[in-house]
């Protein structure tokens, strides 16, 4: 395992070669904006200070940077990795494209869409499942997609009853605050628990809520209501979230975003403390160099904030989100190659399972490649361990290589994609979206709409944060 949490394909650490640095940011996408391989080369090369900062070069911070670069401010853009993009990273296996992060969009996700048109980007389907396993009453069951869909329809029907209610606008998701507080306060568990589900039920539920809770005692109900409501209110379409692929994969739009921007991207430069002083922001890296600007923009994981210090200390509301998280507690992506199914089987098992849910990709001329998510019970760095696990629910299955990604264990993340605890809606939303002081919050965590699990929700937050530090900047 390297320190990424990055267990068959150990990546390059120590020294950055700027070679290698343009390499990973996308040397061709970015040669309009500065990259720098380290921090000491970052200062602003025509002794004019920098408008504003921003920290991070995932999605929102590239927003960010486009959108005050498009208004002629300069921005620099520290980012703590070797390269950018964040919770999408593109990697390889068996010499084809693979997502470690955020790979998927789907219809509604209409930022997205407006990127790709902007940089004429076009997408693709992805595979469609044939056969479906599922947890029966003794042992896994097979059953057409059709069958499958229809039961987890009428399943998720009773367990986000009401939510087209409390979510009437899911866009905007305090509008009904009054019937939000008795259900706010629910972890997924306390619904599955409240609907008494038992047995295939049960199992059907807890396996399809826990993926993407990273655990259902940690996942609010309201947070995933929410998802299903912006999706249309039906288990299929939310499903269909998950079914379109960017052209040159999810960090294609980034890398075209950051160009535009004209900032100065410095890679390798983890940020350590934010003091204001005289009217100023002081950003300092590790290292102790430190940048100056009147704005700066946290544009990182909620689950990063404390890791670094503020001056003047962050507000309860901050801090409270701070220790309490928000990206999920268990994210772990398993790319494998597998030989002996040839078909597009997908597979989901009960909350506690090694593997959560098996996803059919792409038919190679030497096994196929799947895409899975694992719960806890699995260590990824264990390959027999895997083959196991992927036997558990594929019998015939022999895998051959795999790849994987605890984000859980990764030192800029520190979790996954976001999910609200539960009560954190009613308790920091809209508050943690506001500035504080010369500090401007910006991530897909803390969007209002698709918040956490997608791109969309980090381009919306980093729009309305860009507003907001264009009128700190003055
Ligand atoms: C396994 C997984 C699967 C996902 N699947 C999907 C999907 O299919 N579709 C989808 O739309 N979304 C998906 N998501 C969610 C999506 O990846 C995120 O919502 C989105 O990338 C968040 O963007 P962001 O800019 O808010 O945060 P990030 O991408 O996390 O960017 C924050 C940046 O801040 C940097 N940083 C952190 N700390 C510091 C510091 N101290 N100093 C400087 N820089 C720092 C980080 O290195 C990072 O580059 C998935 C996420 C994961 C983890």
């Amino acid at each position: 395992m390297t320190e990424n949490g990055d267990s068959t394909t150990p990546r390059a650490h120590g020294r950055v070669t700027r070679r290698t640095v343009l390499k990973a940011a996308g040397a061709s996408a970015l040669a309009a904006g500065a990259v720098t391989a380290t921090g000491s080369s970052a200062a602003a090369e025509d002794g004019k200070p920098y408008d504003a900062i921003v920290v991070g070069a995932g999605y929102a911070g590239g927003t960010v940077a486009r959108e005050l670069g498009a208004r002629g401010m300069k921005v620099l853009v520290l980012e703590a990795r070797g390269r950018i993009g964040g919770r999408i990273e593109p990697g390889t296996l068996a010499g084809q494209h693979i997502e470690l992060g955020g790979g998927w969009f789907g219809p509604g996700q209409d930022l997205v869409a407006r990127e790709l048109k902007r940089y004429s980007l076009t997408t693709t389907e992805d595979v469609h499942a044939t056969r479906m396993v599922m947890p029966g009453p003794n042992g896994y069951a097979s059953h057409s997609p059709q069958e499958a869909g229809a039961r987890l329809n009428s399943l998720f029907a009773d367990f986000y009853a009401g939510s087209e209610q409390y979510f009437e606008r899911p866009y905007e998701p305090l509008h009904r605050k009054d019937l939000l507080a008795s259900v706010d306060r629910l972890s997924l568990a306390d619904r599955i628990a409240q609907l008494q589900l038992t047995g295939v039920d049960h199992d059907w539920v807890s396996g399809a809520t826990s993926v993407f809770a990273g655990g259902n005692r940690t996942g609010s109900l309201t947070g995933l209501a929410q998802w299903y409501q912006l999706a249309g209110g039906t288990y299929d379409k939310f499903l269909s979230v998950m079914s379109e692929l960017p052209q040159g994969g999810m960090i294609s739009i980034l890398e075209r975003m950051l160009r535009e921007s004209g900032a100065t991207v410095s890679l390798n430069s983890p940020v350590t403390a934010i003091r204001e002083r005289g009217g100023l922001t002081h950003v300092e890296v590790r290292g102790g160099r430190v940048h100056q600007a009147p704005v700066v923009v946290l544009a990182t994981p909620v689950n990063m904030w404390s890791t670094l210090t503020f001056e003047p200390g962050l507000p309860k509301v901050y801090a409270d989100a701070a220790r309490e998280g928000l990206g999920v507690p268990h994210a772990t992506k398993l790319w494998l190659r597998v030989r002996g199914t040839s078909e597009a089987v997908s597979a989901q098992a009960p909350e506690g399972a090694p593997i959560l849910l098996l996803i059919p990709q792409k038919q190679l001329p030497d096994g196929r490649i799947f895409v899975a998510f694992t719960g806890p019970a699995l260590d990824v760095s264990d390959p027999q361990a895997v083959r196991a696990a992927v036997r558990g629910l594929l019998p015939e299955a022999r895998v051959v290589e795999y790849r994987a990604k605890e984000w859980h264990k990764d030192p800029y993340a520190r979790g996954g994609w976001g999910l609200r605890r539960p009560g954190q809606l009613l308790r920091q939303l809209p508050d943690i979206q506001q500035p504080f002081g010369r500090i401007v919050f910006a991530g897909g965590d803390i969007a209002s709409g698709w918040n956490g699990a997608f791109v969309e929700g980090a381009l919306e937050s980093g729009f309305r944060a860009a507003e907001q530090a264009a009128t700190l900047a003055g």
